[in-house]
């Protein structure tokens, strides 16, 4: 299918090498320390689908160069392309993006490398040019060609890698394009927010892993899909056919390949819980393959909810309550996806919270924790324009250096950039230990929190108490840091805690 033609002044054109910086924890191009091959990477969906689309668009052609996969620092030949276009996704990988472009400006012209993705696009101009001098700010509207677009499919760029990073991509967890977009409009967020959801060919791109699969002796795959809450569909005014038609796409896939899926995605409880209301749905979600959803549960915390789980769960009186009884009862594991510490949080929300996060483990046994300290301003969500914080220190700070976007990263613990006020800071990352401890003596967690950059000296990230329970966390992962980490050396031990630490996903 050819795209219409239309005026791409700004977009990447001839032949075009798409590079995917590394992991924010494996960076190691600005300290010169031996590349570390990331030992649970992605297949970079995001750049993938854009290389297709310009290709479809007639732009020209499109290579790839996975910085996870393959030591950027030796590669050195970026002359021979006529563009390079490097890949933003979340507010963390501005700083691998950074040192990214900063490597590539060593052997071809800023004017030839152009930057877009979630966290790129959303950056000012005057922001961009801070830190990405010289380069072409690119968003992902200007590929945008209405349905057309939608209908894209990944599998041939897929074959452009090299063999063996096509079968360490097919037998990680994949990314499995599925919708984008949501209705609401929370202020934290950064996604696509208050837009209709709109959908991917699911089943066609589904078809194009399981083809490549199968070819390769593999017979099961796993995925995270994209939507932002998978069955926004079923709240009043959705359009249920919609979803109900990928999960027969996805199940027709299954049956002519012969090719396994065991999928999760994200969901609202209000969604999901209007989903449980539609008949036959949830036969239809299982049989496709899904086996976790996670849900957001910040804000969950009401003194209303944890009486009414102290009373049993006979009462169920919340959506988040009745959605995780009902995942449970069939077969499938509710992930509870916290945001806590947000500036109006104090004890008393911190410790609701941290009331419900054990109370919601100890009810539901199957139950996964994932908690994650508050960044309240990243780019593309409405607290990043707002007056007190682009007239802040730490906003300057941020952009002077942005080695800091990486403690801009959900995993990260509070921080300077995240929590300027020391109290606050070690407060937040208190309960953060606490729920994170609690959720591991479990074995119920699936959620790291990583150490930020600091920028003082002694950046006060934690007291005593938290200190302790942190350590007997990371005694678990990397031991051999764990026995000569104090409170005062944490942020000197960065780099290689963070490389032990397990990757979130
Ligand atoms: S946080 Fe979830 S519900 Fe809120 S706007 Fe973002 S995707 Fe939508």
């Amino acid at each position: 299918m050819k795209l219409p033609q239309v005026s791409q002044n700004n977009l990447p054109k001839g032949r075009i090498l798409f590079v995917h910086p590394p992991y924010v924890h494996y960076s190691q191009l600005s300290t010169g320390a031996p590349f570390l091959r990331d030992p649970s990477p992605f297949l970079p969906v995001a750049p993938l689908y854009a290389g297709a689309l310009l290709e479809e668009l007639g732009q020209g052609h499109v290579e790839y160069f996975d910085g996870q996969l393959h030591d950027l620092s030796q590669k050195t030949d970026f002359d021979e392309y006529d563009e390079i276009a490097i890949a933003v996704m979340g507010a963390q990988n501005v700083a691998p993006a950074f040192e990214t472009f900063r490597h590539v400006t060593k052997f071809v012209p800023p004017e030839r490398v152009s930057l877009g993705g979630q966290a790129a696009e959303s950056l000012s101009r005057a922001e961009f040019d801070t830190l990405f001098s010289g380069a072409r700010q690119v968003s992902r509207t200007s590929l945008d060609r209405g349905e057309h677009a939608y209908h894209v499919t990944v599998g041939k760029q897929l074959d452009k890698f090299p063999e063996d990073d096509v079968m360490t991509y097919l037998t990680s967890e994949l990314t499995l394009p599925f919708s984008q977009g949501c209705i609401f409009g929370c202020n934290f967020c950064g996604a696509q927010t208050r837009q209709k959801e709109r959908f991917f060919d699911t089943g066609s791109n589904l078809e194009g892993f399981a083809v490549r699969a199968k070819a390769r002796g593999i017979d099961e795959l796993s995925f995270y899909c994209t939507s932002l809450d998978f069955f926004q569909q079923a709240l009043k005014g959705g359009d249920l056919q919609k979803l109900t038609q990928r999960l027969e796409h996805i199940i027709a896939v299954r049956e002519r390949t012969g090719v396994n899926f065991r999928l999760r995605a994200l969901t609202r409880a209000d969604s999901y819980v209007a989903a449980m209301g539609v008949e036959g749905l949830f036969d239809l979600v299982r049989e496709a393959g899904f086996h976790t959803f996670g849900f957001g549960a910040d804000g969950a915390a009401s003194t209303t909810l944890l009486r009414v789980m102290k009373r049993g769960s006979d009462e169920l009186g919340s959506d988040l309550l009745r959605a995780f009884a009902h995942a449970e009862e069939n077969g499938l594991v509710p992930e509870i996806l916290y945001v806590f510490g947000i500036p109006e949080d104090t004890t008393e929300t911190l410790n609701e919270t941290k009331a419900l996060c054990v109370g919601l483990l100890s009810e539901f046994p199957h139950s996964i924790y994932r908690g994650f300290p508050a960044k309240n301003e990243i780019p593309g969500n409405r607290n990043w324009r707002k007056p007190g914080w682009l007239d802040s220190a730490t906003y300057r700070t941020l952009l002077s250096d942005p080695r800091l976007f990486a403690n801009l990263g959900f995993e990260a613990l509070a921080n300077e950039i995240s929590h300027p006020d020391p109290e606050q800071r070690k407060l937040v990352n208190r309960y953060a230990v606490e729920m994170s401890h609690a959720a591991h003596s479990m074995g119920r967690v699936l959620s790291y929190l990583t150490v930020p950059v600091p920028v003082a000296e002694q950046p006060a990230f934690m007291d005593a108490g938290a200190f302790e329970l942190f350590h007997d966390i990371v005694n678990r992962y990397a031991p051999q840091i764990a026995s000569e980490l104090t409170i005062d050396n944490i942020a000197d031990l960065r780099g290689p805690l963070n490389e032990l630490i397990p990757k979130d996903k």
